[in-house]
């Protein structure tokens, strides 16, 4: 039979995560009784450097239920470098993993649909939310621009799906050779391949403690996606380049033809408007410049993505 690994990172979850470990850890053993894993199958949370009590309660649980395991980063990586950590130490204890947010958002009903699907010969099984009516209406209207967006510049992504998934040991295998250090995964599942399905469910809200993805960290984790995937960016400025240059020629024409009119004043205001506008679309032009060889000099360091401090799944064998 399959050992099944859920992946779960946390970071500051002492209010959720205890109650999080008893319904995943029912939810694991439900599938070992009616056969469906094998009883070796674990869950595996990964402390993404919390600053509350989230690691001894990992430990504590660890200790009572011989189900749950976990590692503990040296400090906080973010939500994708935790998840990846989380299967690069998992794998070798495994044969297919899901990855599933601490605070279970998403529908824990949807694990035994997706590993249904895995024994249906799916390699990779995207949890997709059917509604989005939990959301407030801000992070729907975002949501729905950044698909758009990424769409229209020719990333391939599964509209409203995060990081809940299912992955087979050979997407495992395959998605720990992508060494990038600006991780985003929800683009680079598509990218590998293999037979993929979808599991339909509704996310609920977050019950205990308070979202870790403020503002800021989705914006960051929106434009990672972008850069990482496209040059889209630096073509569209490519392009109102030209059409700078390209009003630029009516303007040379256009003076040269005041100029032999006898229309030639001093032209001070048409000058200050295109040093501005000029002046403007060259930054902008550097700083997306800037934006790629700052991707390149974080690549080219080649840092680790994430250090483990402890293992529990290496003291458990
Ligand atoms: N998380 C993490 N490291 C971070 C931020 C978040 O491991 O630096 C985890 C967090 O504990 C949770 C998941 O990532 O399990 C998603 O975070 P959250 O639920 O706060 O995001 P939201 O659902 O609000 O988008
Ligand atoms: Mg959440």
């Amino acid at each position: 039979m399959k050992k099944l690994v859920i992946v779960v990172p946390a970071y500051n979850e002492e209010e959720s995560l205890p109650k999080s470990l008893d319904v995943l850890s029912d939810v694991l053993k439900d599938m070992v009784k009616e056969k469906k894993i094998d009883e070796d199958s674990k869950l595996v949370i990964v402390n993404d450097g919390s600053k509350d009590k989230t690691w001894s309660i990992i430990e504590e649980a660890a200790k009572k239920n011989t189900h749950i395991s976990g590692i503990n980063f040296s400090r906080n990586f973010g939500h994708q470098n935790a998840v990846i950590g989380g299967l690069t130490a998992a794998r070798p204890y495994g044969d297919v993993f899901i990855t599933i947010d601490a605070d279970l958002q998403d529908d824990v009903n949807a694990i035994p649909k997706m590993v249904d699907e895995y024994l249906n010969g799916y390699d990779v099984v995207y949890g997709v939310r059917s509604a989005r009516a939990t959301d407030t209406r801000f992070k729907r209207w975002t949501a729905e621009g950044f698909y758009a967006l990424m769409n229209k510049i020719g990333v391939e992504m599964i509209p409203d799906a995060a990081d809940f998934r299912l992955t087979s040991g050979r997407v495992v295998d395959e998605l720990l050779k992508y060494k990038e250090r600006n991780l985003f995964l929800r683009g680079l599942i598509p990218k590998i391949g293999f037979p993929s399905t979808k599991v339909y469910y509704a996310r609920k809200e977050r019950e205990l403690g308070e979202s870790k993805y403020p503002l800021r960290k989705m914006l960051a984790l929106a434009w990672n996606g972008i850069t990482s995937f496209s040059v889209a960016p630096m073509h569209f400025v490519l392009g109102l380049g030209v059409l700078t240059i390209l009003i630029s020629f009516g303007m040379m024409v256009y003076s040269a033809v005041q100029y032999f009119l006898g229309h030639a004043i001093a032209g001070w205001s048409s000058i200050m408007v295109s040093i501005w506008f000029l002046g403007g679309i060259q930054l902008i032009g550097l700083s997306i410049m800037g934006e790629y060889l700052g991707k390149v000099f974080n690549e080219a360091k080649g840092r680790p993505r994430f250090i483990i401090q402890d293992n529990l799944l290496k003291d458990k064998k």
